[in-house]
C-alpha cells in the first residue's frame, strides 16, 4: 500500500539561472531538454482529475502541491491564478497546502502580492555570503544572482516567505554563513546535502580521502553549525535539519523525510509534459532513472505504484544495505536519501556515502543532549551515548542482522547499464 500526499509539479522545465551543481542541468540526465518549457493548464486540468480521483479511493484529504521547475517563476501570474483556481473547482474538499520553490530572483513586490493572496508559500533558494552564492547560482552568461536572492529575500519579511533553502557548501566558513543568516534575518532554513554518490562526488569532497574513517568534513561543517546555532539566544532561525535531528534523537516518531528518518517516501514529481515520476534529484545517480510511461493524460496516478523506482524510492529507508541494518543510528539516518547510495559497481546496495559523516554528525549531536539532561531524564529517555570510533570499527565485523537476498538483488539490480 503507498500513500503519496505531496506532489511536485514541474510548472517550467527551464531556469533563468545555471547553478553548477544543478541535478537538472549539469548531472548525470539531459532529459528536461524533451519537455515542454512550461506545463499547460490542460495538464494541470488532467493531473487535478486524476489527484481527485486518488484522493478520494485512497481517502487523502489533504495534500502538498509544490510549484517546483526549472523556475516556476518564469510562467506569467494568470498561469498561477488559472492553476489554483483548477484544483479549488476540481476537488472544493481537498485541503491544500500550496508552495513553491523559487530561485527569487524576478520575486518582487507584485509576485508576493499574488502569491499570498493565492496563499502560495514561498521558499528561496540562497548558498550562503554573497561570495560564495554567486560562484554557484549563476545566470546563464555567468553572472553572479545574489544581489536579486538578498532583495527577494528582504522583500519577503513583508509577504509570505516560508523560509529559505540551503545546499550546503563546505567551503564556507560556518561563522561567515551564520552572520549571513543573521543579517538577512532569516526566520526558517533548510539544509540539504549536496547531490552525488560513489561515482561522482558532491561539492567540497577530497575523494583520495574518502577511505580514511576519521574524514567526515560534512558532519564537521554541520557540527560547527550546530553549535553556533545552539549557543545563538537572540532570535535564531528555525534550522529544520537540526531540529528533525534533535526530535528523532528525542524519540519523536512519524517525522523524517528523504535525506533521514525511517518513513515513507509519500512524494511525486509530475514532469511538464504532465508524466508521473519519482523524485528528480535521482537523476543525478544516471540518464533515464526516473523515467516510465506514466502520464496523466492517459494514467491514474496510482499507476505510479507499479514503478520499481518509485517502489524503491518509497521505501528507501526500510529496504537499505546490510551495513544499515546492523548501525546503531539506523533509525535516525535511515541510510539516507537513496540516490546518495548510488553506485556502479552495487547499485543502491551502498550506505549513503556521506555515511560516516551521518554517524559523526548524530553521534555529536546524540551526545550534546544526553548531556544537557539531568541523569533522570537520560535515564527515562533510554538512550545511550554514542562512540564514533565503535560504531566505525562495528562495520567492519560480521554483521548480526542479515539483509534480504531478494532485497539485495533488487538494490543491486538498479545499475547504469541495465537501464539504458
Ligand atoms: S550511518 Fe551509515 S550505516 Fe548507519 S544507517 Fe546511515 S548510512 Fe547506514
Amino acid at each position: 500500500m503507498y500513500r503519496v500526499t505531496s506532489f511536485v509539479l514541474k510548472t517550467a522545465s527551464r531556469c533563468n539561472l545555471n547553478c553548477s551543481y544543478c541535478y537538472m542541468y549539469n548531472m548525470g540526465d539531459q532529459t528536461y531538454l524533451k519537455q515542454p518549457k512550461f506545463m499547460s493548464l490542460e495538464t494541470v486540468q488532467n493531473f487535478a482529475d486524476r489527484l481527485k480521483s486518488y484522493c478520494e479511493n485512497a481517502e487523502i484529504t489533504h495534500v502538498q502541491i509544490v510549484f517546483h521547475g526549472g523556475e516556476p517563476l518564469l510562467a506569467k501570474p494568470e498561469y498561477f491564478e488559472k492553476c489554483i483556481a483548477i484544483f479549488k473547482n476540481t476537488a472544493p474538499t481537498l485541503a491544500y497546502v500550496f508552495t513553491m520553490q523559487t530561485n527569487g530572483v524576478t520575486l518582487d513586490e507584485k509576485w508576493y502580492t499574488l502569491l499570498q493572496k493565492l496563499n502560495i508559500a514561498v521558499g528561496i533558494s540562497i548558498d550562503g555570503p554573497e561570495k560564495y552564492h554567486d560562484e554557484y547560482r549563476v545566470f546563464h552568461n555567468g553572472k553572479g544572482s545574489y544581489t536579486q536572492v538578498a532583495k527577494a529575500i528582504e522583500l519577503g519579511k513583508k509577504y509570505n516567505l516560508r523560509g529559505l533553502l540551503l545546499v550546503v557548501n563546505i567551503n564556507i566558513p560556518i561563522e561567515e554563513l551564520y552572520a549571513e543568516m543573521k543579517k538577512l534575518a532569516v526566520s526558517s532554513l533548510n539544509i540539504l546535502l549536496p547531490d552525488g554518490h560513489y561515482d561522482q562526488a558532491p561539492l567540497g569532497l577530497d575523494v583520495s580521502k574518502l577511505h580514511d574513517k576519521n574524514y567526515t568534513p560534512y558532519a564537521d561543517w554541520f557540527i560547527g553549525l550546530y553549535k553556533l546555532w545552539k549557543e545563538d539566544r537572540n532570535n535564531r532561525p528555525s534550522i529544520y535539519f537540526f531540529e528533525t535531528l534533535v526530535k528523532m534523537i528525542m524519540g519523536q516518531e512519524g517525522i523524517g523525510n528523504q535525506l533521514m528518518g525511517r518513513r515513507t517516501n509519500g512524494v511525486a514529481v509530475v514532469e511538464s509534459d504532465g508524466s508521473v515520476e519519482v523524485v528528480d534529484s535521482l537523476r543525478a545517480c544516471f540518464e533515464g532513472i526516473t523515467r516510465n510511461d506514466i502520464n496523466v493524460h492517459n494514467n491514474n496516478l496510482e499507476d505510479l505504484f507499479e514503478d520499481d523506482t518509485f517502489q524503491l524510492y518509497y521505501r528507501a529507508h526500510d529496504e537499505v544495505t546490510e551495513q544499515c541494518l546492523n548501525c546503531p543510528v539506523f533509525d535516525i539516518c535511515g541510510g539516507g536519501f537513496l540516490g546518495h547510495r548510488y553506485s556502479e559497481a552495487n547499485g543502491f546496495d551502498n550506505p549513503t556515502m556521506y555515511c560516516k559523516d551521518m554517524v559523526r554528525l548524530i553521534s555529536f549531536i546524540q551526545n550534546d543532549i544526553l548531556n544537557s539532561l539531568p541523569a533522570t531524564s537520560v535515564e527515562e529517555l533510554g538512550v545511550e551515548p554514542l562512540v564514533y570510533e565503535e560504531i566505525i570499527n562495528s562495520f567492519e565485523e560480521e554483521s548480526e542482522i542479515k539483509i534480504d537476498p531478494l532485497i539485495q538483488e533488487k538494490l543491486r539490480s538498479f545499475k547504469k547499464e541495465l537501464q539504458v
